[in-house]
């Protein structure tokens, strides 16, 4: 069998896009042609090897990362093209800029060995993103419940659903990859590629851009802390939330007060407090001004200091953490294992600072703490992490927007941690503040409510 054929009719990018901007009909949006090109923010496999050498710190997505027009794939029978009218950056997009823990492009390479369409991932450039809201402009032959018209957003678990082990959680599946990580043709482009069944309705009281940052954090935490899957909290459970204003973190604080428990945020500043505060988390600390030192040198870590976190929780809520949600990684596992409860869980998806953990084996089974592993959400807890946002439950934390070809930029800033909550990325929408359609419910929500994360970036 060959490749699979792109489509062949030349249009210009702007008549399609024009008439989504404009709020065209599906019937219309089916009439005209498939543009053969599509804006898209990219890294390139001949520099993939540009920061060699180089600290972390010291790699710019300013520099790996192309904004610029690539081919519009061909589309498989249960996939949709979608207009994009926001998508956002997520810690994901600056490990594939800087080609940190790995280059990307092994993963394309890997799926592309998998089947006749996955052939297709297997280019010269991956095309990131892995959150999307906008319009389906296309839908392959086997999609049955989305037609061509349909406001959307999209979850980032891309798995093969004739793999028999995607059939209990989907995220034990062995083919499972996050789309626009594992795979090309994400979300930051103005045309992009998703299977059916990562769709979702788009809530209907968000902008494009506020409906654009929250399936892939909102959906990580909810598995963390709601699903069974993760460490689901309970009444009056206490839960240690580092990184509390961050992407994940914001979700984390709604979902643990959602569940009757109370959050204990960590974060970096003043201000990132009083964030925290308006959204409700009463109980903040700041590790910068409490200067926590937990590891002296490089490889030895300071047990009174994480005795000295332990105090301050207990000052804050009367009693140890019942769940600890990490994903600092190496900075903060030691101290994570130390203060969880006796009995208590840390529940982790990540290790920003480092990924060769340390800590003090005594204190996990001398106490019966258990950690527990956890990554992005199977499509049902997708779904329902997106209806806690479509009930106003939880909102989004978007606190900046930029545009598609300032990309770069907005990397850099998550990159060096200058952001708080969620950047979103505008694509095919010309500007902010478009696409709610029910006005009521964004006024029962609240425009303050709505607006936490955006006012307080901008004092
Ligand atoms: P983010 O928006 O940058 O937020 C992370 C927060 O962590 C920052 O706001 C920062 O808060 C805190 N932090 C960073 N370094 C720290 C350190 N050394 N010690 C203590 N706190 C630190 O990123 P995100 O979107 O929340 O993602 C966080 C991590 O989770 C990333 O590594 C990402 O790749 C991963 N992730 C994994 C999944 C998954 O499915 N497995 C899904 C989403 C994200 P303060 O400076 O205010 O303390």
């Amino acid at each position: 069998m060959g490749k699979p054929a792109a489509p062949s009719n030349l249009t210009a990018m702007s008549e399609i896009l024009d008439a989504v901007r404009s709020g065209a009909s599906g019937e219309v949006l089916a009439s005209i042609d498939m543009p053969l090109k599509t804006r898209a923010v990219f890294v390139r496999r001949d520099e993939q090897s540009m920061f060699e050498g180089m600290a972390s710190a010291d790699k710019d997505p300013r520099v790996s990362l192309h904004v610029d027009e690539v081919p519009v794939p061909a589309l498989a029978p249960d996939e949709v093209f979608i207009a994009v009218m926001a998508s956002s950056i997520n810690f994901n997009s600056v490990w594939t800029s800087i080609f940190e823990p790995l280059s990307t492009f092994g993963f394309l390479d890997r799926l592309a060995k998998e089947s006749f369409w996955g052939q297709r991932h297997a280019l010269d450039y991956h095309v990131i993103g892995s959150d999307a809201a906008g319009v389906i402009i296309r839908a392959g032959s086997a999609v049955r419940n989305w037609s061509v018209g349909d406001e959307v957003t999209v979850h980032c678990n891309y798995v093969d659903d004739q793999d028999p082990s995607s059939h209990d959680d989907s995220m034990l599946s062995s083919s499972q990859r996050i789309w626009g990580f594992e795979t090309n043709f994400g979300g930051l482009a103005d045309i992009c590629v998703v299977k059916a069944n990562q769709l979702m309705p788009k809530p209907t009281h968000l902008t494009w851009e506020e409906a654009a940052v929250n399936a892939l954090c909102n959906s990580t935490a909810y598995r963390m802390l709601v699903s069974h899957n993760g460490a689901p909290v309970t009444q009056g459970d206490k839960v240690l939330i580092w990184g509390a204003s961050g992407g994940i973190g914001s979700f984390a604080v709604q979902h643990v007060l959602n569940s009757g428990g109370t959050p204990i945020g960590v974060v970096s500043s003043a201000s990132k407090v009083e964030t925290l505060r308006e959204l409700g988390c009463e109980h903040v600390i700041d590790r910068r001004a409490n200067d926590y030192r937990f590891w002296k040198d490089e490889h030895t870590q300071d047990e009174s200091e994480w005795r000295r976190l332990g105090k301050d929780i207990r000052a804050l809520v009367g009693d140890d953490p019942d769940i600890v949600f990490e994903h600092p990684g190496r900075s903060t596992m030691g101290a994570s294992v130390f203060v969880a409860k006796r009995g208590g869980t840390i529940v982790t998806c990540a290790a920003t600072s480092g990924y060769m953990i340390e800590y003090d084996n005594r204190h996990l089974w001398m106490k019966l703490k258990t950690i527990k592993g956890s990554h992005f959400s199977n499509y049902r807890e997708a779904w329902a992490a997106n209806q806690t946002i479509m009930d106003g439950k939880v909102v989004p934390p978007l606190s900046a927007v930029f545009p598609l070809v300032e990309t770069g930029e907005a990397a850099y800033e998550v990159h060096h941690n200058r952001h708080e909550g969620k950047i979103g990325v505008l694509c095919v929408a010309d500007r902010e503040g478009l696409g709610i359609t029910n006005p009521e419910l964004r006024a029962s929500v609240g425009e303050d409510r709505l607006t936490i994360f955006r006012r307080h970036d901008q004092e």
